[in-house]
């Protein structure tokens, strides 16, 4: 039998946080019907969890005895709004997950506790904080006159608007920040409302950019959102941005789907950045998703990069997005450094360290301007072994080596993908061989060769492990801002974006490693990682006429994707990966969408893969066979993956819909995930 509602009473229809199914209805009896985004807190199960009403209905196919009661509504917190709602239902289709598994994570704990508590300490405080004001932006005396390029894209995004992504393709230190600043100053001018969505790509880009806001824009309220805040920061911070009080949002990817109900203008910094993709539970790309809520809000998106993404250098191609140049640097005669291909066969390293790069420190010390070495690998030594037996240093919980790191008080062995760790063995567990040894080189032990080399030099270490602590990240960056530094050794941490006003030589140590990966995607990472780097060197004009260089330690100075960089030269590159991609067959020419298993045995995994790999029987899409994958092993689990393709995007996400249905239906016993879009095969 049907449940029919008599007056006062409705079928509130509510997205959980659960796989379980889209929404579950649950009747509400009361005078003020509630509103459509509104938090409802409910039973499920055995427990009480806050969904997301997205209906409201007169009646249920749930017979009245097994339809529950909604508990409270959350009438402090204003709706979501239908846009967000049907962003979050968007993203749940394209990535193959439930809506309520999507909306609810996108709102923080706070807000969805079953408890009231902290989302009402939240609120007290932000009506403490001063009302929005409405006021326009200061007339931006304080910013630079725009040259002639700046001027050109910043009137290309202001002229119009409606939805279109424009593409700031400017070299590192073009002012692409710039172009960001004075179109949020005209969208915030021209509407008193009107919400202005940042996306970085790392937290620790988000204080210089902060900085740059506050100083711009001293009368609009900010708000933050990244992963690195505590829940009561995050919830506040939510609060302001869904309340329409913050009037700029500056934020690391989960910023793409806060709620945002004024918005008129994003802004993607480093579109290109694989930060932007989720690599956990809802693997989104932010950058997607945020050009998929300026098409949906008829806004403009703006992407910058200096090595824009294949996928997006091709839609410049085909001209679905616009392409702006910014090709020189903005600072007057602040020019791109010179690249230098140093041939380790040649120049035999010591230490890591070739005496082409040493004799360039030498000469920046005595110069006392600062230099940047490069270095994707942290630790002291990717692993330890013993000559006498073989033995290596194996994680046994995954198949990956256990990485040597000294620290003051002991030294440890710790497995950079499940964390395990443990002290380092003072003779070899195998053979008793006491003389087991660090092989290869990680920021540590280059920090040490330099400490010995360059005894006066003030050298600091900028990687995660360094920056463990809250706050030392930036401590180290003010450090060298300041000239506090004359070396720094990091890994990519210190590659991106930051405005190094005194560095005039870069060292890239060891880039060779991506050259002979198998993933197709190595050489465009690795090309871009380049760029960036290179891109710290040189920002002001140097003082006595010496260019700032980049020195690059390979075994393959022939190798093209060196002799492009070489030239600064990025659409040569894209150029020339875009056709070697089209032959192949790889995206962005081709769909694709990774289906994962992990069991406790790796037959069980291949098993299900097997299986699932049966269901494909549609002529538009390619099963390829089931693999394990390249970290087969990872915290005592076994994986494998089944790569599927299509040349058609729409084919693709039909056939996935009704593949996950196949798949919910046949219960497998392993743990499975699909992704969408998938960034590392
Ligand atoms: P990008 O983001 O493209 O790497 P930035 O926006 O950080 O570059 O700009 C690099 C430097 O150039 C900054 O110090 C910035 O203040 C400066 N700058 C930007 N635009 C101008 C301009 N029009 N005139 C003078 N300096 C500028
Ligand atoms: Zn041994
Ligand atoms: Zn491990």
């Amino acid at each position: 039998m049907m449940a029919k509602m008599v007056q006062n009473e409705r079928i509130l229809q509510i997205a959980l946080d659960t796989p379980a199914d889209h929404v579950f209805d649950y009747f509400w009896r009361g005078e003020d019907v509630p509103q459509v985004g509104q938090l409802a807190l409910v039973s499920f199960g055995r427990r009480e969890m806050v969904g997301l009403i997205v209906a409201i209905k007169s009646d249920s196919t749930i017979p009245p005895n097994k339809l529950k009661p909604v508990i409270a509504i959350r009438n402090q917190l204003l709706a979501l709004s239908p846009e967000w709602i049907q962003l979050c239902r968007f993203a749940a289709e394209y990535y193959q997950r439930m809506l309520g598994e999507v909306a609810l994570p996108a709102i923080p704990k706070n807000c969805r506790a079953v408890k009231t508590t902290a989302l009402d300490k939240a609120l007290k405080k932000i009506d403490a904080s001063p009302s929005p004001i409405n006021q326009k932006p200061k007339d931006p005396s304080n910013s630079p006159q725009l040259n002639a390029e700046q001027q050109q894209a910043l009137h290309h995004i202001i002229s119009s608007p409606g939805f279109s992504v424009r593409v700031l393709f400017g070299v590192t230190g073009s002012g692409k920040t710039e172009v960001y600043l004075q179109a949020a100053a005209q969208f915030l001018a021209s509407d008193g409302n009107a919400q202005v969505l940042l996306l970085v790509p790392e937290i620790n880009l988000a204080p210089q950019l902060h900085g740059h806001l506050q100083a711009r824009f001293p009368d609009f309220p900010i708000a933050v959102l990244h992963s690195g805040m505590s829940e009561g920061e995050r919830t506040k911070q939510w609060l302001l941005a869904h309340a329409g009080t913050a009037r700029i949002i500056l934020g690391t990817r989960l910023a793409a789907l806060a709620s945002l109900p004024k918005l008129k203008l994003i802004v993607i910094d480093e579109e290109h950045d694989l930060s932007y993709k989720q690599q956990e539970g809802l693997r989104y790309s932010a950058r997607d998703l945020a050009i998929w809520r300026g098409r949906q809000l008829n806004i403009p998106v703006v992407l910058g990069s200096a090595t824009p993404s294949l996928e997006t250098w091709q839609h410049t191609i085909s001209a679905r997005y616009t392409k702006l140049c910014l090709p020189n640097r903005a600072v007057n005669s602040a020019v791109l450094p010179k690249i230098r291909l140093i041939d380790l066969a040649k120049d035999k390293p010591q230490d890591g360290l070739s005496s082409s790069l040493i004799t360039a420190l030498k000469l920046r010390l005595e110069k006392g301007e600062q230099s940047l070495l490069y270095l994707n690998r942290r630790g002291y030594a990717p692993v330890l072994a013993c000559d006498a037996c073989g033995w290596i240093s194996n994680c046994t919980r995954c198949s990956a080596f256990l990485v040597l790191h000294k620290n003051e008080n002991k030294n440890k062995l710790r497995c950079h993908h499940c964390s395990f760790e443990m002290p380092v063995p003072s003779a070899c567990p195998t053979c008793g061989n006491p003389d087991i040894h660090a092989m290869g080189r990680g920021t540590q032990r280059i920090e040490e060769t330099l400490q010995n080399i360059f005894p006066d030099a003030r050298i600091s270490r900028i990687d995660a492990d360094s920056t463990r602590l809250k706050g030392t990240a930036q401590q180290a960056f003010d450090q060298v801002h300041r000239g506090e530094v004359d070396i720094v050794i990091g890994t990519q941490m210190v590659a991106k974006g930051h405005d190094f006003k005194g560095l005039t030589l870069v060292g890239a140590i060891n880039p060779d490693n991506a050259l002979f990966t198998h993933d197709y995607r190595a050489a465009e990472r690795l090309f871009a990682q380049l760029m960036q780097v290179s891109g710290r060197a040189g920002r002001v004009a140097p003082t006595d006429g010496n260019a700032s260089e980049v020195l690059v330690q390979t075994r393959y100075p022939q190798h093209p994707l060196y002799q492009t960089l070489k030239n600064h030269d990025y659409p040569r590159f894209a150029h020339d990966c875009l056709q070697e991609r089209q032959h192949a067959g790889l995206p962005p020419f081709i769909f694709q969408a990774l289906l994962r298993a992990e069991a406790r045995a790796l037959g069980i995994a291949m098993t299900f893969l097997k299986q699932a790999a049966q269901f494909v029987t549609s002529e538009d899409i390619v099963a390829h066979d089931p693999i394990p994958m390249s970290l087969v092993k990872l915290a005592n689990m076994e994986r494998a993956q089944l790569l599927i393709e299509s040349t058609s995007r729409p084919a693709l996400q039909q056939f996935l819909k009704n593949w996950m249905m196949q798949l919910r239906q046949i219960k497998p016993q392993v743990n499975w995930m699909l992704e969408v879009d998938p960034m590392d095969i």
